[in-house]
């Protein structure tokens, strides 16, 4: 049989109120489930937490067809599909994962008019198969989640949303929306251009998060510091701490459940059983940290995590956001915090400059790391440094680490000439580089058997650093590489000049530094005057 879907409600206001039991939109919801309802085309910019289901959802409910959902995230769909159903929505998703029994059952069940919602992976409208399939039925509306993955330059790029903009031609008449959590104004530029929505509306919503706390401090232990961290946090709290590595995830859960923490890890080399297990525990308990790779928490529901940690240095301010983001959906105080050292400048530039990207890759993921560095480094408030990279404009928060605590800085000029001329001596008089460690062991006047091994008791610069510290040295170099003042290089990573470091050499580039702020369990960076 085929047939349309009827209408299932007959007001926006009534769907929301039967279906998911709330009261009243929220923010821009009524104002984009209208503009949707009356046919129009809609971007939508709101953070995560925002309600961007319901702009979609609602319209479907309330539009006669089937409202189709464009998401990335195959692993959701199944949960997602869920939580619609037991809310009496009659939903279904189409992807690689189904066996061809039940995706017959699917198709029949849209061709008879009998569905509210069919979620799809993008890769399968690469293809005419589904396409022809969705034209012989009705839709309602088209919903793209996660629609910055259109954009080629950003943080998170998927191949197969470049077919989507033919959605289009193939569609007419069915009003499409594009939403995400994550946009530049660059990125909302590119999904306008590439989905193919010229006469949307646009609904930017702010994307602050006003009660997260930011704290970013400087890398000595981290897991030490991350263990103080924790155990400030009320008792109970859940959590989620990103490493980049899965080898980094097993050691820090372990490590911290050694401390007592129910800490349990979770990346893509556990096996499925023991990672809905973890899931499911961080989602049912109380206090639970999750350690992970950035493949958790993507749309994962959890509205009370209390904090998010970062032992590494991720990627993109968009990647900080979208991870910090999953802190405290529920309104109530929350948390985001991360240690920072050198040795995550010198790694992430190395992956950059190892990656196999072309050039031009290359150099958006070097901005990518730019735009991050400087969050980091920034002497001004966290939040209004976030903000202004998406674009938004905003007052010092009084709620970061640096608005509560104003960083100390101290002139690095003298410290950075040290530096760089040791690094210019020994590559003009022996053509040798080196990486931050044998540096400063130079500089510090250290006896390693490397310095006598190879005479570097004799350079001119060993031992006139030695008022400062190891830990005051790694700050100065992290702070100078991050400014581009200072390049590292190969795999190795060996420091090396920039075409900035004239400047410094010269006198004519202040260096002010921003003393580090590392916790509990260490002293402050910087040299103590
Ligand atoms: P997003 O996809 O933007 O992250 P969701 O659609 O998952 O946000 O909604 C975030 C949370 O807000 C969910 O727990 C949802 O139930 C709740 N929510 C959404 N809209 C409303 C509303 N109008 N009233 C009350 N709660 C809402
Ligand atoms: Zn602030």
């Amino acid at each position: 049989a085929s047939g349309v879907r009827a209408p299932q409600h007959a007001t926006p206001l009534e769907a929301l109120k039967t279906v998911y039991g709330y009261d009243a939109f929220r923010g821009d919801q009524q104002q984009i489930v209208e503009h949707v309802v009356g046919g129009g085309d809609a971007v939508v910019l709101m953070p995560t937490g925002g309600g961007k289901s319901v702009c979609y959802q609602v319209p479907a409910l309330v539009r006669e067809g089937t409202g189709l959902v464009v998401s990335p995230l195959i692993a959701l769909m199944h949960d997602q599909v869920d939580a619609l159903v037991a809310n009496g929505v009659h939903a279904a998703y189409l992807n690689s994962t189904q066996a061809p029994d039940e995706r017959a059952r699917v198709e029949r069940a849209y061709l008879a008019g009998e569905l509210d919602l069919l979620y799809v992976a993008p890769e399968r409208l690469g293809g005419e198969q589904t396409l022809r399939l969705l034209e012989r039925g009705t839709l309602s509306v088209i919903a793209i989640d996660e629609a910055h993955c259109v954009s080629q330059w950003g943080h998170d790029f998927r191949p197969d949303y470049l077919a989507l903009g033919g959605l289009a031609d193939r569609f007419p008449g069915v009003p499409r929306l594009a939403l995400t959590a994550t946009a530049t104004p660059e990125t909302h530029r590119e999904i306008t251009e590439r989905l193919r929505l010229p006469e949307a509306r646009h609904f930017v919503a702010s994307f602050d998060r006003p009660n997260i706390r930011y704290r970013i401090e400087a890398k000595s232990e981290p897991r030490a510091q991350l263990l103080s961290f924790i155990r400030s946090q009320p008792e109970g709290s859940a959590g989620i701490v990103y490493a980049l590595s899965r080898k980094s995830v097993e050691q820090t859960a372990e490590y911290l459940a050694r401390q007592g923490i129910d800490a349990i890890p979770y990346h893509a080399g556990l096996d499925a059983a023991t990672r809905a297990r973890h899931q499911s525990r961080f989602l049912r308990e109380d206090g639970v940290v999750v350690v992970a790779t950035i493949a958790f928490g993507m749309g994962i529901d959890k509205p009370d995590v209390r904090f998010v940690g970062h032992i590494d240095l991720p990627k993109s301010v968009e990647g900080y956001y979208q991870e910090t983001g999953r802190a405290g959906r529920d309104g109530e105080p929350a948390q985001a915090w991360m240690a920072y050292g050198l040795g995550d400048v010198v790694q992430q530039r190395r992956l950059i400059q190892q990656g196999d990207g072309d050039r031009a890759i290359r150099q958006r993921q070097g901005q990518h790391l730019d735009a991050m560095l400087a969050l980091c480094e920034t002497v001004g408030c966290r939040r209004q440094n976030l903000l202004g990279y998406f674009g938004q404009a905003s007052e010092p928060c009084g709620n970061c680490d640096t608005c509560l605590t104003p960083p100390e800085t101290w002139d690095g000029l003298v410290p950075a000439q040290k530096l760089l001329s040791t690094i210019v001596r020994l590559k003009r008089e022996r053509n040798q580089a080196f990486g931050a460690g044998h540096l400063i062991d130079i500089l510090r006047g250290g006896s390693t058997d490397r310095i006598r091994k190879m005479g570097h008791d004799a350079l001119s610069t060993y031992g006139l650093g030695a008022d400062l510290s190891e830990q005051d040295w790694r700050s100065v170099i992290r702070q100078l590489l991050a400014r581009g003042l200072l390049v590292a290089q190969g795999e190795y990573g060996t420091l090396a000049l920039s075409e900035a470091s004239g400047g410094v050499l010269r006198g004519e580039t202040p260096v002010p530094l921003r003393r580090d702020a590392i916790g509990r369990v260490s002293r402050s960076g910087g040299p103590r005057k």
